[in-house]
């Protein structure tokens, strides 16, 4: 592929902020800053309707953001192709729209971004560091279980196996149809962990802890192996025979944030332990850091996770539209914002938004899980 965009270019594991879109100093800057500060962004994948959850997820990256004078991006996280629709998408944008959710910027898809997803692993595997990993799910699960073994962690089992090792491994996993994925050979100097800065889902503790959360960071897939049947000509470029492109979603996500000028990331608190191996890999990328707010998550009635079972969740399914669906976002703000200004059956959600935007205090917001009615 010649065709590839320019950005993110291929650097070093220790160049600094590359020529993206995103001028901007690296530090997160102190509140009040004005205009031209790192975005921020929502991103959801249109697998179907937004329910209340996400919404409410969505209105808070839109008052994080515009209260902080940064911009605001959308962005359709379809990478993955077989559960993603145009239609959900178009849907889940009318949805967002119907809230006076506005945006700054063309809408960004990442079936758009794959040339960047291929040079941003280009860069690692030239940085030395990535290889093949032909574990199947069952593998993984039975070494973890093993002595020493240690849940949800990729043990690294194929990380360094010999020149015949791996063409036998190679050989075997052909035979049953099938191709290796690529992980990110973690730093040994990490120590298997990561720092970064958390705004919401870390109490800001002084002299104890300063919004930082450090987690866990193993061996991730960058791109997953699978049936050879998905294999596509077109990426030969690894001397695999044929590799689809199935990037993970850890490394397109760090590369569509910083191909918006994304400095600021709010979603779910269930992608909190995520985020440690998002950031190093944007540190290994010569990527911009990212601030995190990850939000108490909506649940159910029966204390999930607010899910289609529950009813009616989405705003097509209320019966005052977007207007109520509104209401019910403010009302699970709580002191966060202005709970006075009244509204009624004629008040537009976008003039609700905008009040809530005039009296946001994000230091107010609960950390609690909210409960949908
Ligand atoms: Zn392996």
């Amino acid at each position: 592929m010649n065709d590839a965009p320019a950005s993110p270019e291929p650097q070093g594991p220790e160049s600094q902020n590359p020529a993206s879109q995103n001028p901007e100093p690296q530090n997160p800057a102190p509140l009040g800053r004005p205009a031209g500060r790192p975005a921020g962004r929502y991103a959801p994948s249109p697998s179907g309707d937004l329910h209340l959850g996400n919404l409410r997820t969505a209105v808070l990256a839109w008052l994080i953001a515009t209260t902080e004078n940064r911009p605001f991006r959308l962005r359709i996280d379809d990478i993955d192709a077989q559960r993603s629709t145009a239609e959900a998408a178009s849907r889940q944008l009318e949805d967002l729209a119907d809230l006076g959710i506005t945006h700054d910027g063309p809408i960004a898809r990442q079936q758009e971004n794959m040339p960047h997803y291929r040079a941003a692993l280009k860069q690692l595997q030239d940085a030395g560091m990535v290889y093949e990993c032909y574990c199947s799910r069952k593998d993984i699960a039975d070494a973890q279980r093993a002595p020493h073994g240690l849940p949800g962690r990729y043990p690294g089992t194929c990380r360094n196996l010999t020149d015949a090792e791996r063409d036998q491994r190679r050989a075997d996993l052909l035979a049953q149809g099938r191709m290796w994925s690529l992980r990110l050979a973690a730093s040994e100097d990490i120590e298997g962990e990561w720092a970064v800065r958390e705004r919401v889902a870390v109490a800001h503790d002084p002299g104890r802890n300063s919004g930082e959360f450090r987690g866990e960071v193993d061996d991730m897939v960058l791109r997953r192996g699978g049936n050879i049947e998905r294999a596509d000509d077109d990426a030969v470029d690894d001397g695999a025979g044929g590799h689809a492109d199935d990037f993970a979603y850890n490394l397109c996500v760090v590369v569509d944030d910083a191909l918006a000028g994304v400095g600021q990331v709010v979603r779910g608190d269930d992608l909190l332990t995520s985020a440690p191996r998002q950031a190093y890999l944007a540190h290994l990328l010569g990527l911009p850091d990212v601030e995190y707010a990850h939000v108490p998550l909506v649940l159910g009635p029966e204390g999930r996770r607010l899910a289609k079972r529950d009813g009616a969740v989405t705003l097509r399914e209320l019966p005052g539209g977007a207007r109520e669906g509104m209401q019910w976002i403010r009302a699970s703000l709580g002191k966060a914002v202005d709970q006075s200004f009244s509204s009624d059956a004629t008040t537009p959600p976008a003039a609700i938004l905008a009040h809530m935007r005039d009296t946001f205090d994000l230091a107010k917001l609960s950390r609690e899980p909210v409960t949908w009615r």
